[in-house]
């Protein structure tokens, strides 16, 4: 990770404010606080959690002692992506007592949101002692943001507009959602899934656009077990709620099941099984699968394995959740569950529907396209559909009119 040249003035003013409280505390604390970690000679005497500004900046900052002159101190940062990160403090005149930092730009050196980060720091001195501290962390929270929380088992809400009975609602349809995504996705849910909601989509891109992530209408950081989606506490929230929770867990899930081989999932499948798992159907699905079904414009399934064209990702989805609907009506929850062993496994987007289902992708989509409805048929055929109706009603027509016109020519004339 490159050395950020320029902390942000802001980070400065923090840092500042950091350390006068370390010393404030140094000199306040009466008899001299006690090492909160000691090895060798070296001891650190303060190691405080980190202050930063979600997106912005950050300062970690510790204070350590040492009958030699401490000549280092490095910061290590594991967001476990991968090798964790190395920051050498700022230039500090070598002391037997030091206060050292690390702060740095998190725009240009992002870590990712929501995500419980480890670190620990290593001290050298003159005499050439180390002190390794231990791991410890902290979680990287939007915290410019009041956020409250809702728990029900292992799930837990986070949300900061809208009242206690918002959040609860999300943690419930967390919870109701999660024994029928197990059915199909047959994964351990994480030890802890955290869900985030933001008020508004602009509050949400501010956040993840920050860091580069891409969304949809929610995301999923499936890696951490962490679900952030936007919903608005208004007349619709529930709705919005059951659409979008189940959808995020749904992907967490399947994350886990695939087996560290989530890229390899179809974008078909992992979406189609996202949707279908919703607890509200989207109501746009049907007339734009109905109206790809009468102008024969279905996107191709093999054009779904990747990611979904911008100029058509509605109905994208609406197929995706159908066929996975279809797959799962024909071969049953085994079907998907094959399926999702041989993606875990390493086969391509056509390969595992072909020794998972023993089809090919095509002949899915044709198979697909058959069940979902017959061929609009042709005008003749409905005529042909209906003769018999129209005899029998002609039938029926033409007994009361023929004793009519009977009874009309039996009157004699007026
Ligand atoms: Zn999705």
């Amino acid at each position: 990770m490159p050395r950020s040249a320029h902390a942000a003035s802001r980070g400065r003013r923090r840092t500042i404010a950091l350390l006068l409280g370390l010393l404030l505390a140094a000199a306040t604390q009466v008899p001299a606080p006690a090492p909160v970690w000691a090895q060798g000679g070296i001891q650190v005497v303060q190691a405080p959690a980190p202050l930063y500004n979600f997106g912005d900046n950050i300062t970690f900052v510790v204070a350590a002692q040492s009958p030699a002159l401490i000549s280092a101190a490095t910061l290590y940062l594991d967001t476990g992506a991968q090798t964790p990160a190395v920051w050498h403090s700022d230039p500090f005149q070598p002391a037997r007592q030091v206060t050292a930092t690390v702060a740095f730009n998190l725009g240009l050196n992002p870590l990712p949101p929501f995500a419980t980060v480890d670190y620990w720091w290593q001290i050298e001195d003159s005499a050439g002692q180390k002190l390794t501290t231990p791991r410890t962390n902290f979680v990287y929270e939007d915290n410019r943001f009041a956020w409250r929380t809702a728990s029900s088992g292992s799930i837990t809400v986070h949300w900061y507009r809208g009242d206690p009975s918002f959040g609860q609602d999300a943690a419930d349809i967390a919870t109701a959602a999660l024994p029928n995504i197990t059915q199909d996705v047959r994964a351990p849910l994480p030890e802890h899934v955290n869900i985030y909601i933001y008020a508004t989509d602009a509050d949400l891109q501010a956040a993840l656009g920050r860091v580069g992530v891409a969304y949809a209408n929610g995301h999923a950081d499936p890696r951490l077990g962490v679900v952030v989606v936007s919903v608005a506490p208004d007349l619709r929230a529930s709705y919005n709620l059951q659409i979008q929770i189940p959808h995020e867990m749904t992907h967490v899930l399947i994350y886990r099941a695939a087996n560290g081989n989530y890229a390899g999932v179809p974008y078909w499948f992992n979406e189609g099984l996202a949707v279908m798992h919703q607890a509200q159907r989207d109501s746009n699905f049907p007339t734009l699968l109905a109206a790809a079904r009468d102008s024969r414009q279905f996107l191709s399934l093999s054009s779904l394995c990747g990611p979904f064209d911008p100029a058509h990702v509605s109905l994208a989805y609406a197929e995706s959740e159908s066929v996975v609907r279809y797959i799962r009506d024909r071969f049953g929850a085994e079907g998907i569950n094959r399926l999702l062993t041989g993606y875990a496994g390493g086969a391509d987007c056509a390969g595992g529907v072909q020794t998972s289902l023993g089809l090919s992708l095509d002949q899915l989509d044709a198979d697909w396209q058959q069940y979902l409805a017959p061929a609009p048929e042709t005008v003749q055929q409905r005529a042909l559909a209906l003769a018999p109706w129209l005899l029998v009603a002609a039938l029926v027509l033409l007994a009361p009119l023929s004793f009519m016109l009977a009874v009309s020519r039996a009157r004699p004339p007026g």
